[in-house]
């Protein structure tokens, strides 16, 4: 049977299990990448396995996320970046060097590798044919110690492409057109691959935006094919050398097919505040608009910004318009400076912000109250640019054009004429400058000495399993509890990321502001939750920061999918209700007792003795083996630890 593009990576870098659908495999990762939200947690983790260097091919830290330095703490934090990058072989890009997604598919990324990420976009890549996967730190960190990755095989979607794009409606309508379809749902547990004619006249970067947005749909990643298109692109950047052509079998057998006709299409726009709210533009027509974002890891590309110059040329824009604009790269910025493009948008009216995620993730340039801010970004809940009753709209490059110059919504096509919208080709020679990439030198490890400022402090490592567990029920919580009711996005972004201590104290803080204290009095405690406990956000902290204060399981009537492989590497027990009605036999304070747990996380069930109320509960440990025996050890690092009699 014929193979498709991403069996055929699957297979060349599977080390445990078989590519059956739905059955766990385990697959080596070539490359790595942090940021510096995430990136301290995930070196911590990796400095404590006392592993001298990566194992990885590749890995790099960027710092792309929170670029302000209005206290110590970023600096701190960027400096222990650094050090840890030159300690550990890993490659370290500068604060200005831009977003980690877009500088990687520029620089680094090689078609038929494998990379995983301590970020969701990290499939942005599968632009230039890599099977790219956005995990959790302790997952990356795992990676860089040579340890495999594990997932569930995935079911392999081809979205196939015919036609192609008219004047006005852009890449990012391709992947706006499928979150209309599919939902934020709709990729679950699949690879999005595509192929068809259409794919010919995308380039890299447009399908690095649609590749980009498959963690939208909540897609385990997506790829394009590495073709003539990869190769044109590789050698405009230098390293024609790292191309290998990998296209699917003529007879590859895909789970599922969509056809989309790039000829019908038409621009489209999300509306607030989830990414499938999708419409035509025109059904937004005459919406009044404050502020417009052309940025982000999504839409940043030298013909992203090009284009919208080129709308704007001679023109200025609303006045009641800020119009932001951010180049995804060092790389492009440099090139659109060099080309004029910079000073023609200035000229126009555009404010110009650093190489950086900045104002995605509501690091600075937060819309008005209750603004409706058009933003060529990826996600628009509610809250993410920073001011919680604005209306973010997402769309293309163009449509956020036609709004600077406007004040409205508008259909691009009604604004600019056909010469304006012409589609702009990118360099066939781009500027390569890596002097804001540090390579790590080969000194020897001992010399190198990590920079701890005051807000790094070392991470928590569970105390390990005991055979009998006595704990409380320290807090009883109701359905659909998110990571940010757990832990709150802000306190991570802002500067937390790696003080658990401190992140600790503020833990459910928003729903249950003594949960703090009751952890402290009973030193061992149990969460009870209802459906869908953990939902939301991959962030590790939700379950490194209960971790630290003790708590030992949670217990709930289902865990969502990426909480429950966090709760696992921390060696904090998924316990899933037998009979959901036991939920009503079980309350706050109860003063629960399990037995023998080895023996019984073996078999995947434990009894639980609640002794307040002399009663037994019967629950379910849905988990593989392999996680079985992390729990046992105590969680990730304590495996790695014992496996390698740290
Ligand atoms: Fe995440 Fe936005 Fe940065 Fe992309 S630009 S990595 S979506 S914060």
């Amino acid at each position: 049977m014929g193979k498709t593009v991403a069996e055929k990576i699957i297979k060349t870098h599977l080390v445990d299990g078989k590519m059956t659908k739905g059955s766990e495999i385990g697959i080596k990762m070539d490359q790595t990448l942090t940021h510096d939200v995430t990136g301290t947690l995930a070196y911590l983790a990796f400095e404590s396995m006392k592993i001298p260097k990566v194992k990885t091919e590749f890995s790099i830290s960027y710092v792309d996320h929170n670029l302000l330095q209005v206290d110590y703490k970023n600096m701190d934090d960027h400096l222990f970046l650094k050090s840890t990058a030159e300690k550990f072989g890993v490659h370290y890009s500068k604060a200005g060097n831009g977003i980690c997604h877009s500088v990687h598919y520029q620089r680094y990324a090689v078609p038929g590798k494998t990379l995983i990420g301590s970020d969701s976009h990290t499939t942005t890549t599968g632009g230039l044919g890599v099977l790219a996967i956005g995990a959790g730190g302790m997952d990356v960190a795992m990676a860089m110690a040579g340890e495999a990755f594990h997932l569930t095989m995935p079911f392999i979607t081809n979205v196939v492409l015919t036609g192609e794009l008219k004047p006005g409606v852009a890449p990012k309508d391709i992947i706006l057109e499928l979150l209309r379809r599919l939902s934020v749902k709709g990729g679950l547990g699949k690879i999005m691959e595509y192929t068809g004619e259409g794919i010919k006249s995308l380039r890299v970067p447009d399908r690095a935006t649609i590749t980009n947005m498959g963690a939208e749909l909540g897609a385990t990643t997506s790829i394009f094919p590495s073709d003539e298109m990869t190769r044109k692109f590789l050698k405009a950047q230098g390293r024609e050398e790292d191309w290998t052509e990998i296209l699917p079998d003529e007879n590859a057998v895909y789970d599922e097919v969509i056809e989309i006709d790039l000829n019908e299409l038409e621009p489209m726009i999300a509306k607030p505040d989830m990414p499938d709210n999708v419409v035509p533009v025109k059904e937004c027509s005459h919406v009044k608009v404050d502020q417009v974002y052309i940025g982000s890891c999504t839409n940043a590309s030298y013909s992203d910004i090009k284009k919208a110059a080129v709308m704007l040329r001679d023109k200025t824009v609303h006045p009641d318009v800020s119009f932001i604009l951010s180049a995804g790269t060092r790389q492009t910025f440099q090139e659109l400076i060099r080309d004029g493009v910079i000073q023609s948008l200035v000229t126009s009216g555009a404010r110009i912000m650093e190489p950086g995620c900045g104002a995605c993730v509501g690091i600075g340039q937060a819309p008005n109250s209750g603004g409706v801010s058009v933003r060529t970004s990826n996600r628009n809940f509610k809250g993410r640019s920073g001011t919680m009753d604005a209306h973010v709209y997402l769309a293309s490059p163009e449509v956020a054009a036609a709004a600077a110059l406007t004040g409205y919504i508008e259909d691009p096509r009604r604004v600019f004429n056909s010469r304006e919208l012409a589609a702009f080709v990118e360099p066939t020679k781009y500027l390569v400058d890596d002097s804001q990439v540090i390579k790590p030198k080969n000194k020897h490890t001992d010399e190198v000495e990590i920079l701890r400022g005051p807000n790094i402090k070392p991470l928590p490592i569970n105390e390990g399993i005991t055979e009998t567990l006595k704990a409380h029920v320290v807090s009883k919580l109701g359905d659909n509890m998110t990571t940010d009711d757990i832990i709150p996005a802000g306190s991570i972004f802002s500067s937390l990321r790696s003080n658990v201590p401190e992140i600790s104290k503020i833990t459910f803080g928003r729903i249950d502001p003594n949960f703090v204290e009751r952890t402290q009095q009973y030193k061992k405690s149990i969460i009870v939750g209802g459906e869908n406990y953990g939902q939301g956000s991959s962030r590790e902290h939700a379950a490194i920061a209960p971790m630290y204060l003790g708590v030992k399981a949670i217990l709930a009537k289902s865990i969502a999918r990426i909480h429950k492989a966090n709760l696992i590497n921390f060696g904090i027990l998924p316990l899933i209700f037998r009979d959901k009605k036991d939920y009503e036999y079980i309350a706050r304070d109860d003063e629960l007792e399990v037995v023998q747990i080895i023996n019984q996380i073996k078999n995947k069930k434990i009894s639980i003795r609640n002794n307040t109320q002399n009663l037994i509960i019967e629950t379910v440990l849905d988990i593989s083996d392999r996680e079985a025996e992390l729990l046992i050890a105590g969680g990730r690092l304590n495996y790695v630890k014992q496996k390698n009699q740290i």
